[in-house]
């Protein structure tokens, strides 16, 4: 027992190795290296292009490695479907199905892996608890606002209970007053639920507010990696300084 212990508490979550992704003969992510800690929270940070979606869908699977191995939970996945890799994804455009209510939303997924109706009800209330959604069960889409309608997005993740999320750009398409309370809203999940979160945004404030450790990128490669406090105060480098906005 005592090994399993050990093994668990020195696993990465998220390893990635040595990985390159190319579009035609560009390589948008070059023999780029990291280690997520299993209950981490890592926002991968960076101007727009620099390769945050392409790393973010390489690690779900959603687009191929050209070289390099992506491993979860010591388990190298690197051929394995979106759907066998344990993770959840949340996008920015929340494509809600806008004739079912918020329930049947928060179940489709489920409903389509046949999952038995007992389980699809634990599901969707304890993500509807989580995300204080129980009260907007029955309404559609069209008669919620903006957060509500993310945190609907962000609950269809919820109930699929795996180890690992997955975030891309989520608050991008938000105001700026609903984008510090989600902000609040997914440092709280995060606190209550302690999985792996992998979130990606080009906004520095929502970097330094949620992350663990910031993962900062430049042209498919990671700038630097640590806490935001150590990005802030002790960047790696002049365009970390810059992107950061760190003090002169
Ligand atoms: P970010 O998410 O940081 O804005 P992306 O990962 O979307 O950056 O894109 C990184 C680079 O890869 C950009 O130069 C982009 O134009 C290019 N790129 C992304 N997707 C494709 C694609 N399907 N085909 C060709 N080039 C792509
Ligand atoms: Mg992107």
């Amino acid at each position: 027992m005592n090994n399993v212990v050990i093994a668990e508490s020195q696993a990465a979550s998220v390893e990635i190795r040595d990985l390159t992704v190319a579009f035609g003969s560009l390589n948008v992510i070059e023999k780029l290296n990291l280690r997520i800690d299993s209950g981490e929270f890592i926002v991968l940070l960076g101007p727009s292009g620099c390769g945050k979606s392409t790393l973010l869908n390489t690690i779900a699977g959603l687009q191929d490695a050209f070289r390099g191995d992506v491993i979860m939970n010591g388990c190298n996945v690197t051929g394995l479907e979106p759907k066998d890799r344990g993770i959840a994804m949340v996008f920015q455009s929340y494509a809600l199905y806008p004739t079912m209510t918020v329930e049947k939303n928060l179940s489709f997924g489920l409903r389509v892996a046949r999952m038995p109706k007992k389980e699809i009800t634990r599901r969707v209330s304890r993500a509807a608890e989580i995300l204080e959604l129980t009260p907007l069960l029955k309404r559609k889409p069209s008669a919620l606002s903006g957060g509500q309608r993310q945190r609907v997005a962000i609950g269809r993740a919820l109930v699929r209970e795996v180890d690992i999320f997955l975030f891309d750009e989520p608050l991008s398409n938000l105001d700026a007053q609903l984008r510090a309370e989600l902000r609040v809203e997914i440092k709280r999940l995060h606190q209550r639920l302690g999985n792996t979160m992998i979130y990606v945004t080009h906004d520095q404030v929502e970097a330094l507010t949620l992350a663990d450790r910031i993962a900062v990128m430049k042209g498919g490669a990671i700038q630097q990696l640590a806490h935001p406090e150590v990005i802030y105060n002790q960047p790696a480098n002049m365009f970390v300084a810059k992107f950061i906005g760190s003090p002169s």
